[in-house]
C-alpha cells in the first residue's frame, strides 16, 4: 500500500485529455446557445466577444495571457496565446548564426 502512494500517482493528480474533452463536451452545448463570451475578455481577438455557435472554439486553460479559470475562448484567441507566449519568452533578438 506504502508503495503505491509513493510510486504511480492516481489520475486525479495529473489531468487526462480525456478531461479536457469532457469538459468540451459539457460547454458545447452551452457555447452552441450563442450567450458565451470568449474566456479571454479583454484580450479577445475576434470581432463580437460572444462565441458565436458556429464559431470554432477551444476550451482555454488558465496561462500567462490570461488566468481566468477553463472555459471556452475563440479559436483565433486560443491561437494567438502562443505567439504571446514565445513573443514574451524573447528578451533579446538571436542573431541566426549565419549574420554572426
Ligand atoms: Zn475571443
Amino acid at each position: 500500500m506504502a508503495r503505491r502512494e509513493d510510486g504511480t500517482h492516481t489520475s486525479l493528480a495529473t489531468e487526462h485529455p480525456a478531461d479536457h474533452q469532457t469538459a468540451r463536451s459539457a460547454w458545447a452545448p452551452i457555447v452552441a446557445t450563442g450567450t458565451v463570451e470568449c474566456r479571454r475578455g479583454p484580450a479577445c481577438r475576434a470581432p463580437a466577444l460572444l462565441i458565436a455557435p458556429d464559431d470554432e472554439w477551444d476550451l482555454g486553460d488558465p496561462d500567462a495571457a490570461c488566468d481566468a479559470p477553463r472555459a471556452p475562448e475563440h479559436r483565433q484567441c486560443n491561437r494567438a496565446t502562443a505567439t504571446w507566449r514565445r513573443a514574451a519568452g524573447r528578451r533579446t533578438p538571436e542573431l541566426h548564426p549565419a549574420h554572426r
